[in-house]
Protein backbone atom coordinates (compact mmCIF):
# COMPACT_ATOMS: atom_id res chain seq x y z
CA UNK A 1 0.00 0.00 0.00
CA UNK A 2 1.26 3.48 -0.95
CA UNK A 3 1.32 5.66 1.50
CA UNK A 4 4.13 7.86 1.05
CA UNK A 5 2.59 11.48 1.33
CA UNK A 6 4.11 14.76 1.47
CA UNK A 7 3.40 17.01 4.55
CA UNK A 8 5.25 20.20 5.08
CA UNK A 9 5.38 21.22 8.94
CA UNK A 10 3.48 17.79 9.35
CA UNK A 11 4.73 15.22 12.35
CA UNK A 12 3.83 11.77 10.79
CA UNK A 13 3.45 8.09 12.03
CA UNK A 14 2.31 8.48 15.57
CA UNK A 15 0.54 5.24 17.06
CA UNK A 16 -3.55 5.11 17.70
CA UNK A 17 -3.70 5.81 21.64
CA UNK A 18 -6.52 5.10 23.91
CA UNK A 19 -8.39 8.42 23.63
CA UNK A 20 -8.35 8.47 19.63
CA UNK A 21 -10.50 5.01 19.91
CA UNK A 22 -12.57 6.70 22.25
CA UNK A 23 -13.14 9.56 19.66
CA UNK A 24 -13.34 7.04 16.60
CA UNK A 25 -15.96 5.21 17.99
CA UNK A 26 -18.26 8.21 17.88
CA UNK A 27 -16.90 9.78 14.86
CA UNK A 28 -19.24 10.35 11.70
CA UNK A 29 -17.30 7.73 9.57
CA UNK A 30 -16.69 4.85 12.14
CA UNK A 31 -20.19 5.49 14.94
CA UNK A 32 -22.22 2.54 15.73
CA UNK A 33 -19.91 0.03 14.55
CA UNK A 34 -18.00 -2.65 16.32
CA UNK A 35 -14.22 -1.83 16.42
CA UNK A 36 -13.00 -4.65 16.88
CA UNK A 37 -13.78 -6.23 13.24
CA UNK A 38 -11.20 -3.64 11.63
CA UNK A 39 -8.97 -2.77 14.32
CA UNK A 40 -6.43 -4.46 12.31
CA UNK A 41 -6.91 -1.70 9.02
CA UNK A 42 -7.42 1.36 11.47
CA UNK A 43 -4.04 0.01 13.51
CA UNK A 44 -1.69 0.13 9.48
CA UNK A 45 -2.96 3.64 8.83
CA UNK A 46 -1.31 6.53 9.67
CA UNK A 47 -1.39 9.46 12.62
CA UNK A 48 -0.42 12.81 11.80
CA UNK A 49 -0.60 16.24 13.40
CA UNK A 50 -0.15 19.30 12.35
CA UNK A 51 0.42 22.66 13.92
CA UNK A 52 -2.13 25.51 13.77
CA UNK A 53 -2.57 27.29 10.18
CA UNK A 54 -1.08 24.69 8.12
CA UNK A 55 -3.04 23.31 4.82
CA UNK A 56 -4.67 19.81 5.01
CA UNK A 57 -6.11 19.92 1.92
CA UNK A 58 -6.02 22.30 -1.10
CA UNK A 59 -7.66 22.49 -4.43
CA UNK A 60 -3.96 22.11 -6.20
CA UNK A 61 -2.39 19.22 -4.43
CA UNK A 62 -3.78 15.46 -5.30
CA UNK A 63 -5.62 13.82 -2.48
CA UNK A 64 -5.61 10.34 -1.81
CA UNK A 65 -6.85 10.21 1.62
CA UNK A 66 -9.65 10.61 4.19
CA UNK A 67 -9.04 12.43 7.33
CA UNK A 68 -11.07 11.71 10.62
CA UNK A 69 -10.16 14.51 12.64
CA UNK A 70 -9.00 12.83 16.03
CA UNK A 71 -8.14 16.54 17.98
CA UNK A 72 -8.28 20.04 17.22
CA UNK A 73 -10.02 22.11 14.94
CA UNK A 74 -10.42 22.66 10.66
CA UNK A 75 -11.33 25.45 8.85
CA UNK A 76 -12.93 25.14 5.18
CA UNK A 77 -11.82 27.84 3.28
CA UNK A 78 -13.82 28.32 0.27
CA UNK A 79 -11.96 30.46 -2.82
CA UNK A 80 -8.74 32.07 -1.16
CA UNK A 81 -6.96 30.05 2.16
CA UNK A 82 -7.15 33.28 3.66
CA UNK A 83 -10.61 34.31 3.89
CA UNK A 84 -12.58 33.66 6.85
CA UNK A 85 -13.71 29.73 7.29
CA UNK A 86 -17.13 28.58 5.48
CA UNK A 87 -17.27 25.77 8.00
CA UNK A 88 -15.40 24.56 11.22
CA UNK A 89 -14.68 20.85 11.70
CA UNK A 90 -14.48 19.33 15.02
CA UNK A 91 -13.23 16.06 16.78
CA UNK A 92 -15.13 12.94 15.19
CA UNK A 93 -15.55 15.02 11.74
CA UNK A 94 -14.32 13.79 8.50
CA UNK A 95 -12.66 15.20 5.34
CA UNK A 96 -11.12 14.45 2.08
CA UNK A 97 -13.78 11.57 1.19
CA UNK A 98 -15.83 13.25 -1.97
CA UNK A 99 -12.12 13.78 -3.96
CA UNK A 100 -11.39 10.24 -2.97
CA UNK A 101 -14.48 9.24 -4.72
CA UNK A 102 -14.63 11.06 -7.54
CA UNK A 103 -10.61 11.44 -8.01
CA UNK A 104 -11.52 14.93 -8.72
CA UNK A 105 -9.25 17.59 -6.79
CA UNK A 106 -10.79 18.73 -3.61
CA UNK A 107 -13.18 21.87 -4.01
CA UNK A 108 -11.62 23.93 -0.91
CA UNK A 109 -8.56 24.23 1.32
CA UNK A 110 -8.90 22.74 4.87
CA UNK A 111 -6.38 24.74 7.14
CA UNK A 112 -5.63 23.66 11.02
CA UNK A 113 -7.56 26.28 12.90
CA UNK A 114 -5.35 25.19 16.25
CA UNK A 115 -2.55 21.90 16.89
CA UNK A 116 -5.01 19.17 14.94
CA UNK A 117 -4.44 15.03 15.26
CA UNK A 118 -5.52 13.38 12.33
CA UNK A 119 -6.14 9.99 11.17
CA UNK A 120 -4.97 9.12 7.77
CA UNK A 121 -6.48 6.78 6.00
CA UNK A 122 -5.38 5.94 2.84
CA UNK A 123 -7.64 5.52 -0.22
CA UNK A 124 -7.07 1.47 -0.32
CA UNK A 125 -7.50 1.52 3.61
CA UNK A 126 -10.79 3.06 2.98
CA UNK A 127 -12.00 0.76 -0.02
CA UNK A 128 -10.81 -2.10 2.57
CA UNK A 129 -12.88 -0.78 5.22
CA UNK A 130 -15.68 -0.58 2.99
CA UNK A 131 -15.58 -4.14 2.09
CA UNK A 132 -15.20 -5.48 5.41
CA UNK A 133 -18.17 -3.40 7.14
CA UNK A 134 -21.54 -2.28 6.23
CA UNK A 135 -21.32 -0.11 8.88
CA UNK A 136 -18.43 2.12 7.61
CA UNK A 137 -20.66 2.13 4.14
CA UNK A 138 -23.44 2.88 5.49
CA UNK A 139 -21.60 6.17 7.78
CA UNK A 140 -20.09 7.13 4.21
CA UNK A 141 -23.16 7.50 2.81
CA UNK A 142 -24.45 8.97 5.67
CA UNK A 143 -21.75 11.46 4.96
CA UNK A 144 -22.06 12.14 1.55
CA UNK A 145 -25.64 12.90 1.56
CA UNK A 146 -25.11 15.61 4.42
CA UNK A 147 -22.49 16.74 2.30
CA UNK A 148 -24.93 16.89 -1.12
CA UNK A 149 -27.54 18.61 0.89
CA UNK A 150 -25.05 21.38 2.70
CA UNK A 151 -23.69 21.70 -1.09
CA UNK A 152 -27.35 22.22 -2.55
CA UNK A 153 -27.88 24.84 0.44
CA UNK A 154 -24.81 26.46 -0.30
CA UNK A 155 -25.76 26.79 -3.61
CA UNK A 156 -28.86 28.32 -3.02
CA UNK A 157 -27.17 30.80 -0.94
CA UNK A 158 -24.86 32.17 -3.56
CA UNK A 159 -27.96 32.15 -5.81
CA UNK A 160 -29.55 33.69 -3.70
CA UNK A 161 -26.85 36.25 -2.66
CA UNK A 162 -26.32 36.72 -6.34
CA UNK A 163 -30.20 37.84 -7.17
CA UNK A 164 -30.12 40.18 -4.01
CA UNK A 165 -26.56 42.12 -5.38
CA UNK A 166 -28.17 41.98 -8.84
CA UNK A 167 -31.41 43.90 -7.29
CA UNK A 168 -29.40 45.97 -5.27
CA UNK A 169 -27.14 47.23 -8.30
CA UNK A 170 -30.59 48.72 -9.55
CA UNK A 171 -32.58 49.95 -6.89
CA UNK A 172 -31.92 53.28 -5.02
CA UNK A 173 -31.18 52.54 -1.64
CA UNK A 174 -33.37 55.73 -0.18
CA UNK A 175 -36.29 55.36 -1.73
CA UNK A 176 -36.50 51.76 -2.91
CA UNK A 177 -37.39 52.80 -6.37
CA UNK A 178 -35.26 51.86 -9.78
CA UNK A 179 -32.33 53.82 -9.97
CA UNK A 180 -30.33 55.46 -12.99
CA UNK A 181 -28.95 52.66 -13.66
CA UNK A 182 -32.00 50.54 -14.46
CA UNK A 183 -33.66 53.22 -16.45
CA UNK A 184 -31.56 53.26 -19.57
CA UNK A 185 -31.99 49.67 -20.85
CA UNK A 186 -35.83 49.14 -19.82
CA UNK A 187 -36.95 52.75 -20.94
CA UNK A 188 -35.41 52.03 -24.14
CA UNK A 189 -36.77 48.45 -24.35
CA UNK A 190 -40.49 50.39 -23.55
CA UNK A 191 -39.66 52.89 -26.58
CA UNK A 192 -38.63 50.21 -28.78
CA UNK A 193 -41.97 47.87 -28.36
CA UNK A 194 -43.93 51.42 -28.73
CA UNK A 195 -42.71 52.06 -31.99
CA UNK A 196 -42.73 48.35 -33.40
CA UNK A 197 -46.70 48.76 -32.27
CA UNK A 198 -46.91 51.91 -33.41
CA UNK A 199 -47.72 53.27 -30.39
CA UNK A 200 -47.13 56.55 -28.52
CA UNK A 201 -44.83 56.54 -25.66
CA UNK A 202 -43.94 59.49 -23.26
CA UNK A 203 -41.30 60.44 -20.76
CA UNK A 204 -41.87 62.41 -17.31
CA UNK A 205 -39.34 64.47 -15.63
CA UNK A 206 -40.34 65.33 -12.29
CA UNK A 207 -38.48 67.33 -9.70
CA UNK A 208 -39.00 68.57 -6.29
CA UNK A 209 -39.12 72.43 -6.10
CA UNK A 210 -37.43 74.41 -3.92
CA UNK A 211 -35.91 71.39 -2.12
CA UNK A 212 -32.99 73.09 -1.29
CA UNK A 213 -35.00 75.25 0.93
CA UNK A 214 -36.89 72.20 2.40
CA UNK A 215 -32.98 70.82 3.30
CA UNK A 216 -32.04 73.80 4.65
CA UNK A 217 -35.45 74.66 6.47
CA UNK A 218 -35.83 71.08 8.13
CA UNK A 219 -32.67 69.34 7.75
CA UNK A 220 -31.37 66.81 5.29
CA UNK A 221 -33.21 63.97 7.12
CA UNK A 222 -36.89 65.70 6.46
CA UNK A 223 -35.94 66.01 3.46
CA UNK A 224 -35.03 62.48 2.36
CA UNK A 225 -38.35 61.48 4.51
CA UNK A 226 -39.88 63.60 1.79
CA UNK A 227 -38.17 61.51 -0.94
CA UNK A 228 -39.81 58.89 0.40
CA UNK A 229 -42.93 59.97 0.47
CA UNK A 230 -42.72 61.64 -3.15
CA UNK A 231 -41.92 58.26 -4.09
CA UNK A 232 -44.70 56.10 -2.02
CA UNK A 233 -46.48 58.25 -3.93
CA UNK A 234 -45.63 57.98 -7.68
CA UNK A 235 -46.27 54.08 -7.02
CA UNK A 236 -49.92 54.76 -5.68
CA UNK A 237 -50.36 56.86 -8.82
CA UNK A 238 -48.65 55.51 -11.80
CA UNK A 239 -50.46 52.51 -13.71
CA UNK A 240 -48.11 48.81 -12.79
CA UNK A 241 -46.65 48.94 -16.81
CA UNK A 242 -45.59 52.80 -16.35
CA UNK A 243 -41.80 52.87 -15.24
CA UNK A 244 -40.70 54.63 -12.24
CA UNK A 245 -37.04 55.69 -11.29
CA UNK A 246 -35.23 58.14 -9.12
CA UNK A 247 -33.13 59.64 -11.88
CA UNK A 248 -30.96 61.51 -9.20
CA UNK A 249 -31.27 63.77 -6.27
CA UNK A 250 -34.60 65.29 -6.42
CA UNK A 251 -35.37 64.06 -9.73
CA UNK A 252 -37.69 61.57 -11.36
CA UNK A 253 -37.91 60.11 -14.78
CA UNK A 254 -40.79 58.47 -15.62
CA UNK A 255 -41.81 56.27 -18.63
CA UNK A 256 -45.70 56.39 -19.89
CA UNK A 257 -46.10 53.51 -22.63
CA UNK A 258 -49.17 53.15 -25.23
CA UNK A 259 -49.81 56.52 -23.37
CA UNK A 260 -50.62 59.62 -25.37
CA UNK A 261 -49.22 63.48 -24.61
CA UNK A 262 -52.98 64.28 -24.02
CA UNK A 263 -53.42 61.24 -21.24
CA UNK A 264 -49.63 61.90 -19.99
CA UNK A 265 -51.00 65.25 -19.00
CA UNK A 266 -53.79 64.00 -17.08
CA UNK A 267 -52.16 61.46 -15.27
CA UNK A 268 -48.91 63.93 -14.57
CA UNK A 269 -51.77 66.76 -13.22
CA UNK A 270 -53.48 64.14 -11.05
CA UNK A 271 -49.49 63.19 -10.03
CA UNK A 272 -48.87 66.89 -9.23
CA UNK A 273 -52.26 67.20 -7.24
CA UNK A 274 -52.11 64.33 -5.13
CA UNK A 275 -48.26 65.03 -4.07
CA UNK A 276 -49.12 68.65 -3.20
CA UNK A 277 -51.59 67.21 -0.53
CA UNK A 278 -49.52 64.95 1.41
CA UNK A 279 -48.04 65.60 4.50
CA UNK A 280 -44.83 63.66 5.56
CA UNK A 281 -44.76 61.86 9.13
CA UNK A 282 -41.25 62.72 11.02
CA UNK A 283 -40.59 63.27 14.46
CA UNK A 284 -43.05 61.98 17.08
CA UNK A 285 -46.12 62.98 15.36
CA UNK A 286 -44.86 66.33 13.65
CA UNK A 287 -45.72 66.16 10.23
CA UNK A 288 -43.40 67.92 7.31
CA UNK A 289 -45.58 70.37 5.04
CA UNK A 290 -46.08 68.77 1.46
CA UNK A 291 -44.00 69.96 -1.23
CA UNK A 292 -44.84 70.49 -4.96
CA UNK A 293 -43.22 69.13 -8.12
CA UNK A 294 -42.62 70.84 -11.34
CA UNK A 295 -43.55 68.13 -14.67
CA UNK A 296 -41.88 67.90 -18.20
CA UNK A 297 -43.58 65.74 -20.47
CA UNK A 298 -41.99 64.95 -23.83
CA UNK A 299 -43.40 62.25 -26.72
CA UNK A 300 -41.31 59.61 -28.36
CA UNK A 301 -40.72 61.08 -32.07
CA UNK A 302 -39.92 58.08 -34.71
CA UNK A 303 -36.82 57.15 -34.68
CA UNK A 304 -36.04 59.14 -31.44
CA UNK A 305 -33.19 57.96 -29.30
CA UNK A 306 -33.64 58.01 -25.18
CA UNK A 307 -30.89 60.82 -24.79
CA UNK A 308 -33.09 63.35 -27.12
CA UNK A 309 -36.41 62.20 -25.79
CA UNK A 310 -35.00 62.99 -22.32
CA UNK A 311 -33.90 65.89 -23.44
CA UNK A 312 -36.86 67.16 -24.74
CA UNK A 313 -38.93 66.45 -21.10
CA UNK A 314 -36.21 67.85 -19.47
CA UNK A 315 -36.61 71.50 -21.72
CA UNK A 316 -40.11 71.37 -21.00
CA UNK A 317 -39.43 70.82 -17.37
CA UNK A 318 -37.67 73.98 -17.50
CA UNK A 319 -40.52 75.43 -18.82
CA UNK A 320 -42.22 74.50 -15.92
CA UNK A 321 -40.65 75.52 -13.73
CA UNK A 322 -40.17 79.22 -15.20
CA UNK A 323 -44.00 79.09 -15.46
CA UNK A 324 -43.38 79.65 -11.64
CA UNK A 325 -43.46 75.86 -10.43
CA UNK A 326 -46.19 73.50 -9.18
CA UNK A 327 -47.32 72.69 -12.79
CA UNK A 328 -46.69 70.23 -15.53
CA UNK A 329 -45.57 71.90 -19.32
CA UNK A 330 -45.00 69.61 -22.57
P1 LIG B 1 -35.87 73.98 -8.01
O1 LIG B 1 -37.25 74.34 -7.61
O2 LIG B 1 -35.34 74.94 -9.03
O3 LIG B 1 -35.76 72.59 -8.45
O4 LIG B 1 -34.97 74.19 -6.72
P2 LIG B 1 -34.29 73.10 -5.84
O5 LIG B 1 -33.87 73.74 -4.56
O6 LIG B 1 -35.20 71.93 -5.71
O7 LIG B 1 -33.08 72.66 -6.73
P3 LIG B 1 -31.54 72.64 -6.44
O8 LIG B 1 -30.95 71.91 -7.61
O9 LIG B 1 -31.03 74.01 -6.16
O10 LIG B 1 -31.37 71.81 -5.14
C1 LIG B 1 -31.62 70.44 -5.09
C2 LIG B 1 -31.38 69.98 -3.67
O11 LIG B 1 -31.71 68.61 -3.52
C3 LIG B 1 -29.94 70.15 -3.25
C4 LIG B 1 -29.60 68.82 -2.66
O12 LIG B 1 -28.93 68.96 -1.44
C5 LIG B 1 -30.90 68.15 -2.47
N1 LIG B 1 -30.79 66.70 -2.55
C6 LIG B 1 -30.37 65.95 -3.58
N2 LIG B 1 -30.39 64.64 -3.25
C7 LIG B 1 -30.84 64.57 -1.97
C8 LIG B 1 -31.05 63.49 -1.06
O13 LIG B 1 -30.86 62.31 -1.35
N3 LIG B 1 -31.52 63.80 0.18
C9 LIG B 1 -31.75 65.08 0.56
N4 LIG B 1 -32.21 65.33 1.77
N5 LIG B 1 -31.52 66.12 -0.27
C10 LIG B 1 -31.08 65.88 -1.52
MG1 LIG C 1 -35.72 70.84 -7.45
MG1 LIG D 1 -33.25 69.20 -9.58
Amino acid sequence: MNTSINFKNASINFALNAHDFVVIEKSRLFRDISLESIEYLLNICQVIEFTPGKEVLSPSKFNSCIYVLLKGRLGVHLGDPGSSPHIVFEAGDCVGEMSILDGKPVSAYVITQEHSRLLMIHQEALWALINVSHGVARNLLYILAYRMRYGNEALINSAKIQLESERAAITDGLTGLHNRRWFSDSFKRQMQRCELDNQPCTVLMLDIDHFKEVNDRFGHLAGDRILCTVSKMLLNTMRPADLISRYGGEEFALCLPETSIKASILIAERLRKAIAKETTPFEEGKQLPPVTVSIGIAQMQPGQTLDALISSADSALYRAKAKGRNCTSE
